[in-house]
């Protein structure tokens, strides 16, 4: 069990490299497991990664592997302390969703699929320096009510029920990001009003549910 979820963060790593929304080191991935989580370890290229080499933190922040765990861990247990749904979570360094984090920018309604993210705007947390858990406590702020939000000057996090769903949320975050940077080169945005995305959020709770059946 341990080893064929540590295999799975390892798979969702090279995901995020052949996606395109992650480099080098940057970013970490982590998938609950026991009373804590499987993270990946810290400063390591993923392409070298096998699964001896994910550890297990506590919800205390105790690690049991050899080697360091991500220095971002503390994110990730506050998500799980946080968010009972939540059951992985990824964070990259994606072009577009960082340069909106540079610009300390939310990404607002511009387009409907903006819910996918929990509500009705992606917001961008202040900044705190990497690995701190003034970081954490900023980037849960910007959590709240979502799945998703960017860190300020530094590019985004995002959970959900499992790797794959965490995957695919961190990629449609990151088109949005891009789609959002497109627009606002060429004008402004109109935006879709409260009513509107409430409209989209209750559609969405169906959306997508054949996926689950089909497996
Ligand atoms: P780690 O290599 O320690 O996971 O850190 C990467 C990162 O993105 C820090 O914010
Ligand atoms: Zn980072």
């Amino acid at each position: 069990m341990r080893e064929s979820l540590s295999q799975q963060v390892i798979d969702t790593c090279l995901a995020m490299h052949s996606e395109g929304i992650n480099q080098g080191s940057a970013g970490n991935v982590s998938v609950r497991f026991k009373k804590g989580f499987l993270i990946t370890p810290s400063g390591l290229v993923y392409d070298r990664l096998s699964p001896g080499d994910i550890g297990y933190v506590g919800m205390d922040g105790v690690a049991d592997g050899l080697l360091v765990p991500s220095s971002e861990w503390r994110m990730h247990r506050d998500i799980y302390a946080s968010r009972p749904e939540a059951g992985a979570v990824i964070h990259v360094h994606s072009t577009f969703a960082t340069s909106l984090s540079c610009l300390r920018k939310d990404i607002p309604a511009f387009h409907y699929m903006v819910a996918v993210a929990g509500g009705t705007d992606i917001k961008c947390s202040d900044y705190a320096l990497f690995g701190t858990q003034g970081l954490s406590d900023t980037m849960l702020i910007a959590l709240k009510g979502r799945r998703a939000c960017l860190l300020g000057t530094h590019g985004m996090i995002c959970f959900h029920d499992n790797l794959d769903k965490a995957l695919w949320l961190a990629i449609e975050v990151e088109t949005l990001a891009k789609q959002y940077w497109h627009t606002c080169q060429a004008g402004n945005p109109v935006l879709l009003s409260n009513e509107q995305m409430a409209e989209v959020l209750e559609k969405f709770k169906n959306y997508g549910k054949q996926a689950e059946i089909k497996g």
